[in-house]
């Protein structure tokens, strides 16, 4: 398996492999990296994967992506990554062991459990898989690094506890000071390991994301401190996730044939691009619906062809705050697809992006042709999450959060009879209490692990939002 890059137009792309791009960000040319061809995996092959427990289909799945790791090493990894301890923070517990469960509310609709990795939502999924493998790789390099990032909550969190402990790695993570809540703040500021440094700037999140990406922009530090990121456009993330959409589609079909739709609460196109991969490769996938909040530059695109990212004043915080992106980091691993894998027309589509613009495909074949992909998509606002977490709650007596309600709104509005419907929960209701409060009047249950964190004590950095404090922040810390 080698990897391209989705913007390379040089006659004879670069092919790299899995361990080659497993640490960088994007391609040199802009791009990012998808397989040269997606592997296919045979009906009989699928049906026989019904029977795996979910860390060996990882093992499975994942080798189909990863050729230059051996392979008693990656089933190690993988065995390290998804063990039912690590993941039975949610209801259920006599569930845990399959750490991905489906809870089915009625024939032919459920809900994929994604969230009872340790920072309770389903970005410890493939986050847990990167620490793994980024200490792996970086120990057999002889290599050290320093992840910077920027976090407003879920990402930051889920990259402290999967990269925690970890040895070559150190994490700066930055976070505007006061703003997050306090269950957030006490997620991430009372880990004591010595690996981990919370920096809060004075600051919004979007000074934070500004910081990061000066001190990446300066290569001489960059490279002199080893800086690395762990975003959302990291390959291996997406790889991660490709699983569960197979564990799952296999859980919820009983014979070759049958298909399953997915609805995705979708921010970044991270989740859902794997949910199209899986599909790519021949699992039993119907539908895939895409839900966004009000933020909804996703669903204008499959709504109408035009991709417009917006501008700062036109992204706002809502109450489902993990969605709340101007442009999709991952969307280009789509488009091309969609453009039938031709890096000149990706590469002239971003360059408009990249200028601050946008791209109009409602003309073309493309456009006509994106119904073979059989996304469906739509949107949802406060009103709508409150709304369907009261009825949720009513119907099946089940509490989701506010980005499952968004997907479980847009999924309604879209299910056909005979259909079976899996709406992917990205979070467990304990992370977002103040809209359950609202919605419910009462507040959602917490993992007994999460009891009374706020009073547990805490390791956090003041700073101002300034380049200066923290690049002398990471030369202080960066030889501890
Ligand atoms: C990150 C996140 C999302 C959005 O996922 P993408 O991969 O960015 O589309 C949705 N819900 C929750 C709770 C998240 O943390």
């Amino acid at each position: 398996m080698r990897y391209i890059s989705t913007r390379d137009v040089s006659p004879n792309p670069s092919k790299k492999t899995f361990t080659e791009i497993l640490l960088g960000g994007l391609a040199p040319d802009g791009g990012l990296y998808l397989p040269e061809t997606y592997p296919q995996i045979e009906p009989d092959e699928l049906h026989r994967w019904r029977r795996l427990s979910y860390a060996e289909l990882a093992f499975e799945v994942l080798s189909r992506f990863i050729d230059d790791i051996p392979g008693a090493d990656l089933k190690a990894l993988v065995d390290k990554t998804y063990t039912p301890a690590a993941y039975c923070n949610g209801r259920d517990p006599k569930n845990a062991g399959e750490i991905t469960p489906v809870r089915w509310l009625e024939p032919g609709l459920g809900l994929l459990e994604l969230s009872n990795g340790p920072t309770l939502a389903f970005k410890d999924m493939a986050m847990r898989l990167l620490g793994n493998l980024f200490e792996y790789a970086l120990e057999k390099r002889g290599e050290t690094i320093n992840i910077l990032g920027a976090t407003s909550g879920d990402t930051g969190s889920a990259a402290e506890y999967a990269m925690r402990g970890k040895r070559g790695i150190r994490v700066f993570m930055l976070s505007p000071h006061g703003r997050m809540s306090a269950f957030q703040r006490a997620q991430m500021y009372s880990l004591q390991d010595a690996n981990i440094h919370n920096i809060a700037v004075r600051g919004v999140f979007d000074d934070a994301q500004d910081i990061v990406k000066a001190v990446s922009n300066d290569h001489a530090f960059k490279s002199r401190y080893r800086i690395g990121a762990v975003n959302s456009i990291n390959w291996a993330r997406v790889a991660a996730q490709v699983v569960y959409y197979v564990k799952a589609s296999l859980a919820a079909t009983k014979s070759i044939g049958e298909r399953v739709a997915f609805a995705v609460p979708s921010g970044n196109f991270g989740n859902i691009c794997a949910g199209h991969i899986a599909r790519m490769m021949g699992a039993p996938i119907g539908r895939l619906i895409l839900a966004t909040n009000e933020n909804d530059v996703l669903d204008e695109f499959f709504r109408t062809g035009v991709y417009r990212p917006r501008k700062a004043p036109e992204t706002f915080t809502t109450s489902s705050p993990s969605m709340d992106i101007s442009k999709a980091s991952n969307f280009e691993r789509f488009v091309f697809d969609l453009v039938g894998r031709d890096p000149s027309i990706v590469r002239d589509l971003w360059g408009e992006i990249d200028n601050g613009g946008s791209f109009d495909l409602s003309k073309t074949l493309y456009f006509a042709h994106l119904p073979r992909f059989s996304f469906v998509s739509g949107k949802s606002s406060h009103a709508d999450r409150i709304e369907t977490i009261r009825k949720v709650y009513e119907k099946y007596g089940l509490m989701i959060d506010p980005h499952t309600a968004d997907g479980f709104k847009v999924a309604l509005e879209n299910r056909t009879p005979n259909m079976l419907l899996l709406a992917l929960e990205t979070a467990l209701p304990a992370k977002f209490a103040e809209t359950i409060m609202e919605a419910l009047g009462k507040l959602p249950a917490r993992p007994p692990a999460m009891e009374g964190i706020e009073r547990f004590s805490q390791r956090v950095a003041v700073l101002d939002a300034d380049v200066r404090s923290v690049k002398r922040f990471i030369e202080r810390h960066a030889a501890d």
